[in-house]
Order: C-alpha cells, then sequence, then structure tokens
C-alpha cells in the first residue's frame, strides 16, 4: 500500500531519526485505515491476528511515539480509556455518550481556528501541538434504539 498520508507520516518519522520497524509500519497502516478511533486493546487484537509476534507493549509504545511526533491524537473515551485518531489535518469529533461511538465531523472553517489558536498561544510563548474539539450528544443509532426501548 502507497498511500499519501502514510508517506508523509513516514517522513515524519525519519526527519525525527526515528527507526523504522516492521511493527511501526502496520500500527501506522492500521491507524491511517481505521477511522473508528479505536482503543489499544482493539489495535493489538486486529494486528494480532496477522502479526503474532506483536505485544501489546509494542502497540502502546507506538502510539506514544506517534502521539510525541503529533501523527496522532489521544481522545479520552466515555468509559474512562482512551481512543487514538490518526490526525493529519484539524476535525472535530461527535462522540456517542451511549455507544460510545466517536464521528470525524470535518468541517473547512475549523481548519482556520485551529491555525488563530495556535498562533495565539504562539504569541504568549506556548508551543502548541494538536487541537481537538469534541462534541458530545447521541448518536443516530442510539437515538432510534433509545427511542425503541422506551416504547
Ligand atoms: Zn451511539
Ligand atoms: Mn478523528
Amino acid at each position: 500500500m502507497t498511500d499519501k498520508r502514510y508517506d508523509q507520516a513516514m517522513e515524519r518519522l525519519k526527519e525525527n531519526n526515528v527507526r523504522i520497524t516492521p511493527q511501526r509500519q502496520i500500527i501506522l497502516k492500521y491507524l491511517i485505515d481505521d477511522d473508528s478511533h479505536p482503543t489499544v486493546e482493539t489495535i493489538f487484537h486486529v494486528l494480532d491476528k496477522t502479526f503474532p509476534n506483536l505485544s501489546m507493549a509494542t502497540v502502546y509504545n507506538n502510539l506514544r511515539l506517534f502521539k510525541k511526533m503529533n501523527l496522532i491524537i489521544e481522545l479520552p473515551s466515555v468509559d474512562g480509556g482512551y481512543r487514538y485518531d490518526f490526525y493529519d489535518h484539524p476535525h472535530l469529533h461527535a462522540t456517542c455518550d451511549n455507544c460510545n461511538k466517536i464521528i470525524d465531523i470535518d468541517d473547512p472553517e475549523f481548519v482556520g481556528i485551529d491555525e488563530t489558536l495556535k498562533n495565539e498561544t504562539r504569541s504568549v510563548g506556548f508551543k502548541p501541538s494538536v487541537s481537538s474539539v469534541s462534541i458530545h450528544g447521541i448518536c443516530k443509532e442510539c437515538q432510534e434504539k433509545l427511542a425503541l426501548a422506551s416504547k
């Protein structure tokens, strides 16, 4: 798979003198392809089927590294854990408080707001990395389920 997003992410790792390992590559590819904002457990269990030598610690360490490189963001989950998102452009998140689903909301205006916020924080000597905005509520599927349950 050659993908522009993947190539750019690899470039970022190389610029930072990060060693490229097969594990690193598959975890990164997985994060680029999966837009469901998976947990570390999900990432591990899916990849473990194809790469039996992978360990949970390796997944954790790579997520920490990708986060440090500003390639991914860590989103607090309603259930107390964390969810991971390949974040190559600023976007909003809608989080369902019933099923914990996180949906991407692309808003071109948010890209501008993100830039303004970063510039403002830089002007007070802050070094911004990423911005993240989550809107909480109930997803369409859960609204239907909950309506049925109350009948
Ligand atoms: Zn839901
Ligand atoms: Mn997202």
